[in-house]
């Protein structure tokens, strides 16, 4: 096993394809996944993945056209936000507030993933994945209720909602699950050096900005959402 390819989405060696989902899937949480649809079902949910896996040129494609104009930038109020009206510093804020840089998404691993309930969909509805979507009066309300009940029992829930309060980096995520019998091992690895070697090696957008700054967007970004996180 790489460990350091499986942080940073550079291979799928340690996932599996599932038709299902349309996604790749750690081996290791596929059956789990599929056990936790199955509870889902028995209380009338039909738990499905928008999504799953992915790749490092993948998360780094979604951060260039945020950059570039052709994928929007939100606010915390769901407004756009121009681009060229920041300062790059301003600019990389606003990108990690709702997106991983490339090489430190969570989605890399295999476990983590986006969900919502396609029974509770209306017909025709485009999700926008946004914070009213999962309240009251939203149609994943009775999903994020669920949710929420299982993974507080933290000892027994094999997952957990990693984005779950807003700490002042990324923006709370309802819709966020993380395998926390296996995140951890990823969590280790992902270490300020690590960061630091990785984003100093790889072409990554905006990474002068970045590497101004690396113990805060390291502690604010990446290290307060760890499973456990003593922040
Ligand atoms: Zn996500």
């Amino acid at each position: 096993m790489n460990l350091k390819n499986e942080i940073t989405g550079q291979t799928k060696d340690h996932l599996i394809w599932s038709e299902e989902d349309k996604t790749y899937i750690h081996k290791k949480v596929f059956p789990k996944l599929q056990l936790l649809k199955k509870i889902g079902r028995s209380k009338g949910i039909d738990l499905a993945i928008l999504s799953g896996f992915r790749s490092f040129e993948t998360q780094k494609g979604i951060i260039e056209k945020k950059i570039n104009g052709t994928r929007p930038i939100l606010d915390d109020f769901g407004k756009t936000k121009d681009p060229k009206d920041l300062t790059p510093s301003k600019l990389l804020e606003s990108i990690l507030r709702w997106s991983a840089l490339p090489g430190f998404s969570r989605h890399h691993w295999g476990t983590d993933f986006d969900i919502y309930d396609k029974k509770a969909l209306p017909p025709g509805y485009q999700i926008q994945l946004t914070p009213e979507e999962y309240q009251e009066k939203g149609p994943f309300f009775e999903l994020n209720e669920w949710i929420n009940e299982i993974t507080s029992n933290d000892e027994k829930s094999d997952f957990f909602l990693p984005y779950k309060k807003d700490l002042g980096g990324v923006a709370k995520e309802p819709w966020h699950i993380s395998f926390s019998k296996l995140t951890p091992q990823y969590e280790k690895g992902l270490t300020y050096n690590f960061f630091i070697n990785f984003v100093e090696t790889k072409e990554i957008p905006l990474k002068n900005v970045i590497l101004d700054r690396t113990q805060e967007i390291y502690t604010r970004f990446i290290k307060a959402y760890f499973h456990h996180s003593t922040m």
